[in-house]
């Protein structure tokens, strides 16, 4: 990934900033230009709530190969408070303890670091809230 297209990516990445439909209501995450739903371009910023429950996942073992260090991780479809479904890492448990059902909040973690740009990468994962 170029490091201008890192930049620009980084509010909606470490934000838990979704797309509201003007049209139809559906909400988008991660950002798209169309809904899915309705076909409309017109869209509001809209903030998702930051907890949520751990509908199902899946144990990745294994991941492509620049993500092996983090092997094996989890996948998870976090259902969040106000009804939204998204896809997340689920990360702060170890693979043999999750379990579907438990409650999520999310935060912010380092994703990979590039040793030779030096980025460093961070998005919003999920763990388990006590
Ligand atoms: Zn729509």
């Amino acid at each position: 990934m170029s490091v201008p297209r890192y930049w620009r990516e980084i509010p909606r990445r470490s934000r838990l900033e979704a797309a509201k439909c003007k049209d139809c209501g559906a909400v988008v995450y991660p950002p798209r230009c169309r809904c899915a739903k309705c076909g409309s371009v017109e869209f509001e910023a809209y903030r998702l709530p930051e907890t949520g429950t751990l509908v199902t996942y899946t144990i990745v073992r294994n991941p492509p190969k620049w993500f092996e260090k983090a092997s094996p991780y989890i996948i998870g479809l976090v259902k969040l408070e106000d009804g939204t479904t998204i896809m997340s890492q689920i990360t702060d448990i170890e693979p043999e303890e999750v379990k579907a059902g438990i409650p999520v909040e999310a935060v912010l973690r380092k994703v990979m670091e590039d040793g030779d740009s030096g980025i460093i990468e961070y998005a919003i994962k999920f763990r388990p809230r006590l």
